[in-house]
């Protein structure tokens, strides 16, 4: 029988977001919802927007964004570091006019760099002080989360994941403050998404769900959760035109429930490994993940060959040999960077992991990407 010591309070006391529009054209909302938050006339919003809408703001709508109002373009060529966002925290400071919201557009990164600054405009410090488990002392400043992209589930989760450049270790701030206050879920805002990277993102979803119903701390709500989001996955990527309104809008419900699924559990085998490429070799997160989901037979062998279904179905380019011939220090970086990941590598094989992960096992996984 597996004992389960280092992760064993398991499942907490869930928080759920408070309050979310959906449906399509439902960022035009966001003006009647600012107008209603802000209590004093004069103070600021700070809006925190994928870069790819500085060249296309139009096609995010009329945002009610008034005077001394702060937008800052997210960077999305790499995904959060502490750096990154200490240095934006920097760039806010010594401004007159307090914030009274955070409204993050844009994808997982985007979404999770808005988190941070939120709790760090109210908490102080920096980034990297928060890295963990219910670090976060007091509520952030009050925000708006409107994904732009489906998959995360970062919409719905209470951390942000950023990695911190002197130790590698890719972790976020887990706390319940670090929830969004509401959500606008508007699928029209996913319809200039890229076909690949609508895939690769989109894929997180039905990761996390795998990875959530494979572990030993399944529990009702979460397999609930998981199951429809399964459901939602096949019905979209084993379709003609994953990309239709129906699928936009299915999918951008699969990431936010993907979401919930695992705040109630943890993700499994893959992520650490996926973690491992994002760190090492700067390789974004739905991609590795799709990098990594080639290397899973022994842990995930259904979920494996559905995939490839997916893949050859749509058409999808997946990298290959990416870690086949790499030097003997960026194998050892692998290997820590994935083996550090105990809770979800806990969840998926139990206390031993470290006896089946074992280092050259590790490395051989990785070469088989
Ligand atoms: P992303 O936010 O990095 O965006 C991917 C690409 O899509 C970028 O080039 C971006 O500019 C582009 N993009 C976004 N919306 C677009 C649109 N409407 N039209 C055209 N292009 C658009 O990617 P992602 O996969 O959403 O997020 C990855 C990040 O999310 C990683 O940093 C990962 O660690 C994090 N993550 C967080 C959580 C969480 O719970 N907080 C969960 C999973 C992943
Ligand atoms: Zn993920």
């Amino acid at each position: 029988m597996v004992t389960l010591m280092i992760i064993e309070a398991g499942l907490k006391n869930n928080k759920n977001i408070l309050h979310y529009i959906f449906g399509a054209g439902s960022i035009s909302e966001l003006g009647s919802i600012l107008a209603r938050t802000s209590i004093n006339k004069g103070r600021i919003a700070i809006y925190l927007i994928d870069q790819f809408f500085e060249a296309n703001l139009g096609s995010l709508g009329q945002l009610p964004i008034s005077g001394k109002d702060v937008i800052i373009y997210v960077d999305t060529k790499s995904e959060p570091t502490t750096h990154y966002v200490n240095g934006l925290m920097c760039s806010l400071m010594g401004r007159k006019e307090e914030p009274f919201a955070v409204v993050g557009i844009g994808g997982g990164t985007t979404l999770d760099v808005a988190k941070a600054i939120s709790n760090l405009l109210t908490n102080g410090g920096h980034a990297e002080d928060y890295q963990g488990w219910d670090l976060v002392r007091i509520p952030g400043v009050y925000k708006v989360g409107i994904p732009t992209i489906s998959g995360t589930g970062a919409e719905a989760t209470r951390t942000c994941v950023m990695t911190h450049p002197p130790t590698g270790l890719k972790l976020g701030m887990n706390s319940d403050h670090t929830l969004y206050d509401q959500l606008i879920l508007d699928p029209e805002l996913t319809k200039t998404v890229p076909l690949e990277q609508y895939f690769y993102t989109g894929m997180d979803a039905y990761i996390h769900c795998v990875e959530a119903l494979n572990g030993h701390y399944r529990n009702a709500v979460g397999d609930a959760y998981s199951g429809q989001v399964i459901k939602l996955c096949r019905e979209v990527f084993l379709s003609d035109d994953i990309r239709s309104d129906e699928n936009r809008e299915k999918l951008m419900v699969a990431s936010y429930l993907g979401g919930c699924a695992v705040a109630t559990t943890y993700v499994g085998v893959l992520h650490p490994f996926s973690a491992g490429l994002s760190v090492v070799l700067g390789i974004h997160h739905g991609l590795a993940n799709c990098i990594a989901m080639v290397a899973m037979s022994e842990f995930y062998p259904r979920e494996v060959e559905e995939f490839w279904c997916m893949v050859q179905k749509q058409n999808i380019h997946i990298p290959r040999g990416v870690c086949k011939d790499l030097n003997r220090r960026q194998y050892d970086l692998l290997y820590e960077s994935t083996i550090i990941h105990k809770k979800p590598l806990t969840n998926a094989l139990g206390d031993g992991f470290e006896s089946i992960l074992t280092k050259d096992k590790i490395e051989k996984i990785f070469r088989s990407m």
